[in-house]
């Protein structure tokens, strides 16, 4: 289909801003037997577009989720297909480009937020050292962002809070820092993995919520992987369920919920309240 004068800005490429196509990821497992983690997944992330994915445990989402920035663990390796993050294909990156597109254009959060900290540092330093390496040079305007940033994610009394140290915050503000720090490079796209797994059932509500309030407010495309279908159904456009490695619904989240496809999304569906 060619695409409408209105659908592109002149001199720009009509790309999507993520696209996926094929991708496979292989473990070698301890016989040296190849171990295919991931298979033939495909879809597309426009701007702004929160997208969900869900599946059962082992199905695949976190190794696809580190795969799109090149961070696989251990023997993890891109076996086939490509990553396109606006038009450009990121086999292609050099170790520098990776770096930049870790933080400045995806912005990624885990979720275990006390390993992600450093306990000797405050939150403060924490804060300072991303925005530096996201080049903002002048310390006092680092300062100030850093506190604007931690006020943006809920943190009471932010420029009180600053110079405190992780453990003297509770976990969901402990997420709410790592939220932060993923913003702090103005990324086009936050991708969260099972962000609020460790949290209590009101704190995981409320940081999802906060996540999809910063998508709204500031545009940032949303990954959200989740097992919370209630936050699915309310907050995300588009879901995408992974079974055994390979993506086996991908529409818009009422369609996939209300009209399932895979046996194993029919099951989901009694998860959602
Ligand atoms: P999910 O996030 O959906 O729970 P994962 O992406 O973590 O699933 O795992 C998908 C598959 O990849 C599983 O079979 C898992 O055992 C395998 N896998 C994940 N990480 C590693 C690793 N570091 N080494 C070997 N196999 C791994
Ligand atoms: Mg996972």
């Amino acid at each position: 289909m060619t695409a409408r004068p209105q659908d592109v800005t002149p001199g720009q490429a009509a790309h999507e801003l993520l696209e996926v196509r094929d991708l496979g990821v292989e473990f070698t497992a301890p016989d040296g037997s190849a171990l295919r983690a991931v298979r033939g997944v495909s879809f597309t992330l426009r701007r702004g577009e929160t997208l969900a994915v869900v599946g059962e445990s082992g199905s695949g989402k976190s190794t696809t989720a580190l795969a799109l920035t090149r961070m696989l663990p251990g023997t993890g390796r891109v076996s086939t297909g490509s990553v396109l993050l606006d038009g450009r294909d990121l086999a292609a990156a050099g170790a520098e480009e990776l770096r930049a597109v870790r933080g400045a254009r995806i912005g990624m959060i885990f979720q275990d937020p006390m390993t992600a900290l450093n306990p000797v540092l405050t939150v403060g330093r924490h804060l300072d050292e991303v925005l530096r390496a996201h080049g903002k040079r002048d310390k006092a305007a680092r300062r100030a962002r850093s506190v604007e940033l931690l006020d943006r994610v809920g943190i009471p009394e932010p420029h009180r809070r600053i110079d405190d140290h992780p453990h003297q915050f509770s976990g969901g503000q402990r997420q709410r820092i790592l939220i932060a720090m993923a913003l702090a490079g103005e990324p086009d796209i936050l991708l969260a993995d099972e962000p609020t797994t460790a949290l209590d059932a009101t704190v995981q509500e409320q940081i999802l919520t906060l996540l999809a309030d910063l998508n709204r407010e500031t545009g940032t495309a949303l990954v959200l992987i989740t097992h919370n279908m209630g936050v699915v159904a309310r907050s995300c456009e588009r879901v995408l369920v992974m079974y055994g490695g390979t993506v086996v619904e991908d529409g818009p989240t009422a369609e996939v919920l209300t009209r399932p496809r895979h046996p194993y999304t029919a099951g989901l569906l009694a998860a959602v309240p």
